[in-house]
């Protein structure tokens, strides 16, 4: 799970890092009420979406008055902010937190992350701050620093000195650079981040460190020990198929295709839509129903897969251990028999009780397409969803 900007900066502050003076608005007046409040006579106006590259999208705004702030903000909010990791779509700008702009010297980059080669928490840090680190290290990759944490030691204040100087900090900032990356470390461990980065870390002009930008992910598999964390979900700048899924307790990944996937298992479903691009079609989607699904939950399944107007055509790829083919098959015919569906329907069973699946599915009735394997299951998907597509060419385009 991703928070806001000025969420990572509340936590991050409470562990020792220091952020500037800034406060969050809901309208353009409020932006400009904080402004005021907050004091002093220049600002940075920030759009709160969970994307970086908010500065070249023209999300972060320096402004010297409250009207310009107050211009400023209504130019953002209900607007989609494009940047480059957003995808084309954009995420809608709901809140923009006003800041204290605050002049530096420096810009650094520091990033926190799970190494999953080395399987320890890894430090990332830059004296090439500002720009994205995609793009340090296709430009600057000397400058990049890379520290691991040993897990049965923790992250030893030495190792905190020897990132301080490989960036250069001066000797007189080198203890508050420390507490700045040991403060980053026990947010990342106690709250049971994934990643935090913060791009730029400053020293500004009067020689302080401070934190112009925060981000952070969460483990989504341990929120359920931080629920405090848990509330500052947004589900406005999440994939509103995907927020549906979550609600429901389903995996489900949205994507550009055609042909919406009901499988069990990630593994599956890579090999699934793996199957369906050498047949030659593109999945729209992808939902896992796990383990042991009850009919009800593929019914559930089926009507998200569905809701999404992208899909022409359905694959069902089960390969039953855990789960029952006798029970998919009953969730599938009773979602079909409650909303009959305008596309075609593939079902590939293997596993328990497949041949009690298979009668369910002959005895309904149904327009059901089954499969005998992995590959025909593909094969008759994406043939489904080209004569679709040839019957009604408008449809695609739209
Ligand atoms: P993003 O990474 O999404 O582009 P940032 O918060 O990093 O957004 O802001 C972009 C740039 O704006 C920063 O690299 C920094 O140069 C400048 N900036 C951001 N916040 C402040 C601030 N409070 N004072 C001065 N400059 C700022
Ligand atoms: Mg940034």
């Amino acid at each position: 799970m991703d928070i806001h900007e000025y969420q990572a900066k509340e936590l991050l502050s409470r562990f020792g890092v220091i952020v500037p003076q800034g406060s969050l608005a809901y309208s353009p007046e409020q932006a400009g009420y904080r402004a005021r409040e907050l004091g002093g006579d220049r600002w940075i106006v920030k759009a709160q979406v969970h994307a970086g590259g908010r500065g070249k999208a023209g999300g972060v705004r320096l402004c010297d008055s409250d009207q310009e702030i107050i211009a400023a903000s209504e130019s953002m909010f209900g607007r989609k902010l494009v940047t480059h990791q957003t995808g084309s779509e954009g995420k809608g700008i709901y809140r923009v937190y006003v800041e204290a702009a605050v002049p530096f010297e420096r810009e650094i980059y520091l990033g926190f992350v799970l190494d999953r080669s080395s399987q320890r928490v890894m430090i990332v840090a830059s004296s090439e701050g500002g720009m994205e680190i995609e793009e340090i290290s296709a430009k600057k990759p000397d400058s990049i620093v890379r520290s691991t944490v040993e897990p049965a030691v923790g992250f030893r204040e030495f190792q905190a000195r020897e990132i301080a100087f490989a960036l250069d900090i001066p000797a007189a900032l080198t203890q508050q650079m420390v507490r700045t990356l040991q403060g980053c470390y026990r947010a990342f461990r106690d709250l049971d981040a994934t990643m935090v980065e913060i791009n730029p870390l400053v020293i500004t002009s009067d020689n302080r460190i401070l934190a112009l930008d925060a981000k952070m992910t969460f483990d989504d598999n341990a929120l359920f020990r931080h629920p405090q964390i848990a509330e500052l979900r947004d589900k406005s700048q999440e994939d509103p198929r995907e927020s549906r899924a979550a609600d429901r307790g389903l995996n489900y990944i949205g994507l550009v295709g055609n042909i919406g996937c009901i499988v069990n298992g990630a593994g599956l479903a890579m090999a699934t839509m793996d199957t369906i691009k050498l047949a030659g079609g593109e999945p729209a989607n992808f939902l896992d129903i796990g383990g042991g699904a009850t009919p009800e939950r593929v019914a559930k399944a089926f009507r998200l897969v569905l809701s999404d107007g992208n899909v022409r055509a359905v694959l069902v790829n089960i390969f039953a251990g855990i789960n029952r083919c006798d029970w998919v098959a009953e969730g599938v015919v009773k979602a079909l028999t409650a909303n009959p569906v305008g596309v075609p329907v593939v079902v590939r069973l293997a596993g328990t009780n497949v041949e009690e699946g298979l009668r369910i599915l002959e005895n309904s009735g149904l327009p059901i397409i089954g499969a005998t394997s992995l590959m025909d299951a593909a094969e008759q998907a994406v043939a489904a969803w080209k004569n679709d597509q040839a019957r009604d060419p408008e449809e695609e385009t739209s």
